[in-house]
């Protein structure tokens, strides 16, 4: 691994361990703290092992002293921020070292930061094409194998904890809220859109997302291995790259279309054109966590009153305080009905069976299935592209010259 995914890696198990920890939950923390051990053992760097050693000097003393911003329980939107915030910098990080390490290689030098395979995220198409492969032929890519990993990690999300990959971790999510905030610093209007233009507007994510899947099915499998075996496959992430360093004028408009939408509508982007929320919003009708409304203990059943605090702090304009069980596929799990409620229990992410998953669980949660699984495929030889550095600054040179 490289040193910003490791770090990452570490940083977030310390906090989950201290999570369980101060929350009462020593078994959790036991395990946390094993698989701490486990990630030191293979990300073994010598630097991390300082970081490691600061983080849980730095986790502990809030711990003891349990300032505001760290106590999970009481502030599930602040925890939520500190997880967005948390994810963007290790993608901006491993957008440096992933800029560093395409420069060298541009230059014909041999790159001293490694490349950072988590990079191979932001492909999902191959990761698509790579699982097809895997499926139908019993075909492991390795030039990208991260691709088809974070895929999976991605849809496993979806399919335990709904959305809360857009609402928790998502770089682009947290960019769109501080576009959104910053228009309306300006304007403070809402601008929401009437319903006959929102609905359509929504379907527009799930038509990309059928012209990427209609991609990766109609590839025929017998070409599949010619695919993952040739020259544009091993520079698809620097095509990728390039794409977003140097766009084109095309490149542009969308660009500027993506930011209109995401300051004219809180979660514009997310609920108009993001393809991977399309898919998530899918998946995640089968996630048996959602939000529930106890209507024993609202207040609209239980005092007759009129409250809807819920629905007013829902991001995505779900009526909350009129459903029982939140099945929409905007709803990303962000927890701020759950927060701006007044009575505790009125209002849970839970299963149809009651099993609660309160804002520190779903974080933890999170970071297990977003780290746990992509250490797994580390130690498991699955993770690290084995496309020869040579390869690559030959094909770097030509990069517009290499196609299909
Ligand atoms: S229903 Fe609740 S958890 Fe879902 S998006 Fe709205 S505020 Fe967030
Ligand atoms: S905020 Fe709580 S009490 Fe009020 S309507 Fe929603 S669930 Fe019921």
């Amino acid at each position: 691994m490289s040193t910003i995914e490791s770090i990452t890696l570490m940083l977030a198990l310390v906090y989950s361990t201290s999570l369980l920890y101060w929350g009462g939950k020593k078994w959790g923390a036991l395990v946390s703290g094993a698989l701490l051990l486990g990630a030191t053992i293979a990300s073994f760097f010598w630097p991390l092992l300082l970081i490691l050693l600061g983080a849980v000097l730095v986790v502990t003393a809030l711990g003891q002293y349990q300032p505001a911003f760290a106590n999970a329980e009481g502030r599930p939107n602040r925890i939520r921020e500190i997880c967005q915030h948390f994810f963007a910098l290790s993608m901006l990080l491993v957008g440096v070292q992933y800029a560093i390490n395409a420069g060298m290689l541009y230059a014909g030098e041999t790159p001293w930061l490694m490349r950072p395979d988590i990079g191979d995220a932001f492909l999902p198409i191959a990761g698509g094409i790579e699982l097809k492969a895997i499926l139908t032929l019993g075909l492991w890519d390795q030039n990208h194998p991260a691709a088809v990993v974070m895929l999976c990690v991605v849809l496993l999300t979806g399919l335990i904890c709904k959305r809360a990959f857009c609402g928790w971790a998502c770089p682009l999510g947290l960019a769109g809220e501080y576009l959104f905030k910053l228009r309306k610093r300006f304007i403070p209007a809402e601008l929401l859109p009437p319903a006959w233009i929102d609905w359509p507007l929504r379907m527009v994510k799930y038509l990309l997302l059928a012209a990427l899947v209609y991609l990766v099915v109609s590839m025929p499998t017998a070409s599949l291995p010619n695919y993952l075996t040739g020259n544009y496959h091993k520079v698809a992430d620097l095509k990728m790259a390039v794409f977003f360093m140097m766009p084109s004028l095309i490149a542009l408009i969308g660009f500027s279309i993506i930011f209109a939408l995401a300051a004219w509508r809180r979660q514009g982007f997310c609920r108009y054109i993001c393809p991977y929320g399309a898919m998530l919003g899918i998946v995640s009708f089968f996630s048996p966590f959602k939000i529930r409304r106890d209507t024993h203990h609202c207040l609209i059943e239980t005092k007759g009153m009129s409250c809807d605090k819920c629905t007013r702090a829902c991001p995505a304009n779900i009526s909350v305080h009129t459903q029982k069980n939140i099945h929409s596929d905007e709803c990303q799990a962000c927890m701020r009905c759950v927060s701006a409620c007044p009575k505790k229990e009125a209002l849970q992410f839970s299963t149809r069976n009651g099993i609660k998953l309160s804002a520190r669980g779903l974080m933890i949660l999170l970071f297990t299935l977003m780290f746990m699984v992509p250490l797994f495929a580390y130690v498991s030889g699955y993770w690290h592209s084995q496309t020869p550095q040579d390869i690559k600054m030959e094909l770097i040179q030509k990069l517009d010259r290499v196609g299909h």
